[in-house]
């Protein structure tokens, strides 16, 4: 309680927090104009199966094009979105677009899985998976077609009600993954409870493998547990041929960062799927 109060005392003199202050009081009304207006644009990154060197998954990855400001990358604003009561309606249009994005690559043979960020407050409500689901069933979507990524902190706040929401997701063909796996407080056990599918390892974790023997080691162990588990991994942040070489050898399922592409606007990243040495999955249209 004091050192709340301190804290507050001490910031009103520091000219960066009115700065701060008179920042995120704009961002928060023209996020809500931004979600109206469609400022908000979706890129996409792909994730490597190892096995096959396909690529089977896209992730997206959402950006603000602010018409003064430029492109807003989520870190600046998802938590303004969190606080300020707006996640569900972020959610629901990053949802929306994505799956139109799906199904437009389907109808053009490409046959290629997507992932949603979804934060805590999406799976603590029933709204978000109740939305997901009928969107799924509207486009009529094959199971695992969605993978939905959530982050620890999702579980740790409020474990039997995200186990109840993510098994009820599950139980509609969603494909459950833990992103930044290794920085949040959950135990594997834990979530195994919970019908996860997918384990995604940190970056923090994978940036350095082909040098830092720690990193190597919690990674290994990392994909020991998982696969006794019956868990699928993805390792995140890739950014050499070393690291990817490394996991692939270790028996990691997926593979994801800059090495193999960074995150792309949707036309970017059809050129760059007609360049790919990687696989792609075609189907007849
Ligand atoms: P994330 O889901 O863990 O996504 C990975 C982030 O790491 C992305 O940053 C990606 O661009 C970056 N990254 C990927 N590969 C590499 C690499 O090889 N090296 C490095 N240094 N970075 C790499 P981005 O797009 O800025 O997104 C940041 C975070 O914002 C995401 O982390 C996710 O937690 C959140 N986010 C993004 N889009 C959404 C969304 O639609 N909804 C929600 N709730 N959160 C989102
Ligand atoms: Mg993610
Ligand atoms: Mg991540
Ligand atoms: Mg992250």
């Amino acid at each position: 309680q004091h050192a709340k109060k301190n804290k507050k005392v001490y910031q009103v003199y520091d000219p960066q927090f009115d700065i701060n202050a008179l920042e995120r009081l704009f961002l928060t009304n023209s996020l809500k104009q931004a979600i109206e207006e469609n400022e908000l644009v979706l890129f996409y990154q792909p994730k490597l199966c190892l096995k096959t060197m396909t690529i089977s998954h896209v992730e997206a990855l959402v950006r603000w094009q602010h018409p003064e400001k430029g492109l807003i990358p989520p870190d600046s604003f998802i938590s303004i979105a969190e606080k300020t009561g707006q996640m569900d309606a972020l959610t629901r249009w990053v949802t929306k677009a994505a799956v139109a994005q799906y199904v437009s690559w389907l109808e053009q043979g490409i046959d290629i899985n997507i992932a949603i960020n979804i934060s805590a407050q999406n799976i603590l409500d029933k709204d978000y998976p109740n939305f997901v689901i009928a969107l799924k069933e509207q486009h009529q979507l094959r199971d695992n077609a969605i993978t939905l990524e959530v982050t620890e902190d999702a579980v740790v706040a409020d474990p039997e009600k995200a186990t109840e929401i993510l098994c009820f997701l599950y139980a509609h063909g969603f494909k459950i993954s833990i992103d930044d796996y290794g920085t949040g407080y959950s135990s594997l056990a834990q979530l195994k409870q919970l019908q996860v599918q997918e384990l995604k390892i940190d970056r923090s974790f994978v940036q350095h493998l082909a040098t830092n023997e720690n990193d190597q080691i919690i990674v290994r162990s990392t994909l020991e547990l998982a696969h006794n588990l019956g868990l699928s991994v993805v390792a995140e942040g890739i950014e050499d041929d070393t690291a990817l070489q490394w996991l692939k050898a270790q028996g990691c399922e997926l593979a994801q960062g800059y090495f193999i592409s960074k995150p792309l606007p949707a036309e970017t990243l059809d050129l760059w799927m007609k360049n790919t040495p990687y696989h792609i999955n075609k189907i007849e249209v």
